[in-house]
């Protein structure tokens, strides 16, 4: 596969995005029928004629869902439509039982809207272009063959139980003008968005589960030209360090093509995740090949003003509203506070510090040690298997002088590898401070008897020397001691 580098491509080529993105709601039920929506379910047990699509059965709308859609649309500043309709969206696919996907079309619930994304202290206004109902579809798993997907499989099975859950997707105006940013931009409006819908309470957004689904839009085209170039989608990435990567795979790719004399087709893409490049799917159906109609079962949504003006009351404070409060709050940095956010871990930090832990101590433990776990493992923050409140734990064990911030790596493997919760990793380790006064006694005279060079030259008054046998002690006691304790007592003894 051919590419070209990223430079060459963004000194040619303006990158035009949009994003698609699909939500599931957290409700208790499905969108049209009473079957719970909890997730790791046995396969097809949460199901019902409703939702498997047997003939006869008729659906009913989902009011908690609207409620959520209405939410988020006023979050995104949408104007709420006074009356508006579901559709039915015609395609087959086996995991879509009634062989029609209950949608919205040209009437979504919310549209018209925009919000704005922080990147590296920068403000970047987005455009949303509609926020619509929509129900999921069923799951289908690929058995045999190389790579889960149908080709080369010896058969699928089917689970019916996340068909129907409530979905709303969030559609994007183009966005353009982002130059050589667009895929950070793209992973901060991901991002951003994340944590406002768990803001709002609509869904709990876990990427790596499905609950949170980006297709990625990207077409390129020559610098100083205002009408787009052909687009790709690039389907269901699922973590917020692969919309980046995604979107900055495909400039490359559509730029080696263009640059080639080629042309860009327009299709749907996969993203591989382990080789970080993107494959054909399916070319793209138009609107025309899905015979949308209004959907013939349902009523018409016509929510009331008074309505959606008391859900309006409910909204959580805007996005760039929240971060310059916490960083007020945090007593952070501006640039502490840039890379919070770019490592998109101001929720992580917020929940940290409501389990107890100062803002500072929270910081420093997402933005180093998960944060390399993360990276190590190619997963986001939140998927690295620390929970805030163990974080919250381990640094008030580092805090009660339990352990050092050395030995509270050793607690974060631990807890990483699901040896338990930090006090337990602290016990089974045996990572501990010594706090025996005659263990650390008698360490700190074998570094003395062991050192006498280094003692003459503290008693000659070089005092940073104690350095140098705090460092012998320490690797006596395997970093299990308090180094400031240590420090005393060889002045003690020397003194
Ligand atoms: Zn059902």
């Amino acid at each position: 596969m051919t590419v070209l580098p990223y430079a060459d491509a963004l000194a040619a080529y303006d990158p035009v995005l949009g994003l698609e993105v699909h939500v599931e709601l957290n409700t208790t039920s499905k969108m049209f029928c009473g079957c719970s929506t909890e997730f790791g379910a046995e396969p097809n047990t949460q199901v019902c004629p409703v939702c498997l699509g047997l003939p006869g059965s008729l659906p009913v709308v989902n009011a908690k869902a609207v409620e959520s859609a209405i939410r988020i649309g006023l979050a995104l500043n949408c104007t709420i439509a006074e009356w508006c309709r579901f559709a039915r969206k015609n395609y087959f696919y086996p995991d879509m039982p009634k062989n029609y996907q209950i949608s919205q079309y040209d009437e979504p619930i919310a549209y018209a809207g925009w919000t704005e994304v922080v990147l590296d202290g920068e403000i970047y206004r987005i455009g949303i272009e509609r926020a619509h109902m929509e129900e999921d579809t069923g799951k289908s798993l690929h058995v045999g063959g190389a790579t889960g997907r149908i080709h080369g499989a010896d058969y699928s099975l089917l689970d019916y139980n996340r068909s129907g859950v409530p979905l709303i997707e969030i559609v994007t105006k183009p966005v353009e003008g982002t130059g050589a940013k667009a895929p950070e931009v793209a992973r901060a409006y991901v991002t951003m968005l994340r944590d406002l819908l768990r803001a709002l309470g609509v869904s709990d957004v876990r990427m790596e589960q499905g609950s949170l689904r980006c297709d990625a839009n990207v077409s390129l085209r020559p610098v100083g030209r205002s009408s787009f170039g052909t687009r790709t989608e690039t389907k269901n990435v699922n973590s917020l360090r692969s919309v980046e990567r995604a979107v900055r795979y495909e400039i490359t790719r559509q730029a080696a093509i263009l640059a080639s004399g080629g042309r860009v087709i327009q299709e749907t893409r996969h993203w591989h995740e382990d080789s970080g490049i993107t494959t054909p799917g399916r070319n793209k159906e138009t609107a025309e090949d899905y015979r949308y109609f209004p959907e013939p079962d349902l009523v018409p949504i016509a929510p009331s003003r008074e309505w959606v003006e008391e859900l309006h009351e409910t909204l959580p404070e805007p996005p760039t509203v929240r971060l310059k409060r916490v960083r007020a709050d945090w007593g952070f940095s501006e640039l502490e506070m840039r890379d919070v956010v770019s490592a998109g871990a101001v929720n992580a930090i917020e929940a940290t510090v409501a389990a107890g832990a100062t803002p500072q101590s929270a910081r420093k433990w997402w933005l180093t040690e998960i944060a390399r776990h993360a990276n190590e493992v190619g997963v986001d923050l939140e998927a690295v298997g620390v929970t805030p409140q163990q974080v919250a734990e381990i640094q008030a064990l580092v805090e009660n002088g339990t352990i050092n911030d050395k030995l509270a790596r050793q607690v974060f493997e631990g807890v990483i590898a699901g040896e338990g919760s930090p006090a337990e990793v602290v016990t089974a380790r045996k990572l501990a401070i010594v706090s025996d006064e005659g263990a650390l006694a008698a360490a700190v005279n074998e570094a003395i008897n062991a050192n006498p060079d280094i003692v003459d030259k503290i008693k000659s008054g070089k005092v940073q020397a104690t350095g140098a046998l705090i460092g012998s002690v320490m690797k006596q006691m395997r970093g299990q001691a308090d180094a400031t304790r240590v420090r005393e007592m060889i002045l003690e003894k020397i003194g």
